[in-house]
C-alpha cells in the first residue's frame, strides 16, 4: 500500500510507544557517534527520537536485532525483501557489521536489556582497533568522526 506523507501519519510511525525500541547490533556504535547527520531529513528525526528517549532514560528497554530495527524504517535505504520482509539496500555488508558487534559484546539477538548496560558491555570490549575492523568499510567511519566520539578515553 502506498504510504501518505500526511504530517499526522509521519508523526505516528516516529513516535516511540514504551515497548522496548528495537535496534540492529551495528546501531549501537551508530547511536553513539551520532551528532544530527543522516541520510533523509525523516532518517534524522527518527534518529534524534530513539537517542533523546535513550539520552532521558538510560534504563529503556532496547532489543538487539540483526536486521531492519527502528531507525531502519525511516531510511530512505530500506527495501522491501523476497520474503516480504524489510531489508537494507546493502544488507550483506551491514549485517557483516552486525555479526562483529555480536561476536565482540557475546550479546546474542533477541536479548532484551537496558540499554545502558549493553552499551556498557559492548565498550568494555572495544578497542580503537577493533572499532576500526568493523567499521572502516562504512563511509560515516571518517567523516563522522567515529574512532574519535566512541573512543573517547583512548
Ligand atoms: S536501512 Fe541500511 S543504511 Fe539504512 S539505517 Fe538500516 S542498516 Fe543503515
Amino acid at each position: 500500500m502506498k504510504q501518505t506523507d500526511s504530517p499526522a501519519r509521519e508523526d505516528r510511525e516516529l513516535s516511540l510507544s514504551q515497548r522496548p525500541i528495537r535496534l540492529r547490533a551495528h546501531h549501537l556504535l551508530c547511536l553513539q557517534a551520532y551528532r544530527g547527520r543522516g541520510y533523509s531529513p525523516r532518517f534524522v528525526l527518527g534518529m534524534n527520537r530513539v537517542s533523546k528517549a535513550l539520552r532521558e532514560d538510560p534504563r529503556r528497554m532496547i532489543e538487539i536485532s540483526s536486521g531492519c530495527d527502528d531507525l531502519c524504517q525511516n531510511c530512505p535505504h530500506r527495501r522491501e525483501g523476497e520474503d516480504g520482509r524489510h531489508v537494507c539496500r546493502d544488507d550483506q555488508k551491514v549485517l557483516g557489521f552486525d555479526r562483529a558487534v555480536l561476536e565482540l559484546s557475546g550479546f546474542s539477538e533477541g536479548d532484551t536489556k537496558p540499554y545502558q548496560d549493553v552499551i556498557f558491555r559492548l565498550n568494555t570490549a572495544l578497542t580503537p582497533d577493533r572499532l576500526k575492523e568493523i567499521c572502516g568499510s562504512c563511509s560515516w567511519y571518517e567523516t563522522a568522526a567515529c574512532a574519535e566520539k566512541i573512543c573517547r578515553s583512548e
